[in-house]
């Protein structure tokens, strides 16, 4: 393999493709894991310094693992306050009783590549003019390299009338959350008995898994379909986007599928607020007319809602002392 890799390189490099652009190529193909296990010390480094990487999530322990193996002398110290590592795509599927619970998440200290100094704590404030970082419980660390892999975080407050600590009252559910899933897996056993209508939302920021939300209706629908009670689920997709899906290659086909399923598709709204006690999404349609944005309110009743909270980066904390 090593020599068949080696080949490969110079073939890319006489094509004028450098090794960078050639493993920027090989991630985006999902290749470079499998090319890190039979040449991680093709690529080793003797250089030295402190490495401190923010997060440990699938990016920060991927990181901490691909540069153990990379660096003679690895120096790595790994800041997250969480003892549990999930496996958020199992969300969806704990949300479609395809995984249970305890199948979707793994003790941090059992994730962390060995060799590497876990802290378990936050990091409260990034200081890059003194190349150090505040945590919450355990001072400042300093650092010679920082990875920034802190994740997305879900602003579940910017849906006025939900709170996380509250989802699924209302039958308002959202997979974004471990609890969450769970909740949405009760809630949609029974919605498949009750049947009625069903709204599922995405959101206006950046979110994890695009596909997620899209996943979840297409998942009622099957699940409705088995439990052979779908004519009595009437369901509906609500995106803030333009179009359902912005990659070219896949939307066709899945406007196809939407439209099979009999599940219509609304553009161009994001959701305000939800009323849980009435049951009904306050929605905003945007629509641009000429050089205008017209911002239209709507509401919607539902018997089963599942939406997307907004997200952000975490980054209030990078700023100087
Ligand atoms: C419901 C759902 C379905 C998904 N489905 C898919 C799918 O089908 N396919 C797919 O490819 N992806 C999917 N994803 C997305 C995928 O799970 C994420 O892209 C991935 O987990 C991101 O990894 P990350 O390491 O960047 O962030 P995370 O896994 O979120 O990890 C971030 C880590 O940073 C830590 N952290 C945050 N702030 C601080 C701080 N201040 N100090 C120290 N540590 C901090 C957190 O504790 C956390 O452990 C899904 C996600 C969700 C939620």
């Amino acid at each position: 393999m090593s020599h068949e890799l080696e080949d490969l390189l110079k073939t890319f490099e006489k094509k004028g493709i450098n090794r960078r652009h050639f493993f920027k190529l090989m991630a985006a193909a999902g290749l470079v894991t499998a090319v890190g296990i039979y040449k991680a010390k093709e690529f080793s480094s003797n250089a030295k310094g402190k490495i401190v990487i923010i997060g440990g999530g699938a990016a920060g322990i991927s990181m901490a693992a691909r540069l153990n193996d990379w660096l003679d002398e690895p120096d790595i110290t790994l800041i997250d306050p969480s003892d549990r590592h999930f496996y958020q795509p199992g969300f969806t599927l704990i949300a479609s009783g395809v995984y249970q619970p305890d199948e979707v998440w793994r003790k941090q200290e059992d994730c962390m590549p060995s060799g590497i100094k876990w802290i378990k704590d936050s990091v409260a404030a990034i200081d890059p003019n003194k190349n150090q970082v505040a945590t919450k419980n355990n001072g400042k660390i300093a650092y010679d390299f920082l990875v920034l892999t802190p994740g997305l975080q879900t602003n579940w407050e910017k849906v006025e009338g939900i709170t996380q600590a509250t989802l699924g009252e209302g039958n308002a559910h959202s997979i974004y959350d471990f609890e969450g899933a769970q909740k949405t897996w009760k809630a949609l056993q029974e919605f498949s008995k009750t049947g009625g209508k069903a709204i599922y939302t995405d959101t206006y920021t950046k979110h994890k898994c695009g596909g997620a939300p899209k996943k979840i209706c297409l998942l009622t629908d099957d699940y409705t379909r088995k439990q052979e009670t779908r004519d009595k689920a009437d369901l509906h997709y609500y995106t803030a986007s333009k179009e359902l899906y912005d990659i070219p290659f896949f939307t066709p086909r899945l406007l196809k599928i939407y439209e099979e399923r009999n599940i219509p598709i609304n553009l161009n709204v994001r959701v305000k607020g939800v009323d849980t006690a009435a049951k009904q999404v306050h929605f905003e349609k945007i629509e641009t007319v000429g050089e205008q944005k017209v911002y239209t309110p709507f509401i919607e009743d539902y018997d089963f809602l599942h939406f997307t909270p907004p997200m952000s980066l975490p980054t209030s904390y990078v700023k100087p002392d």
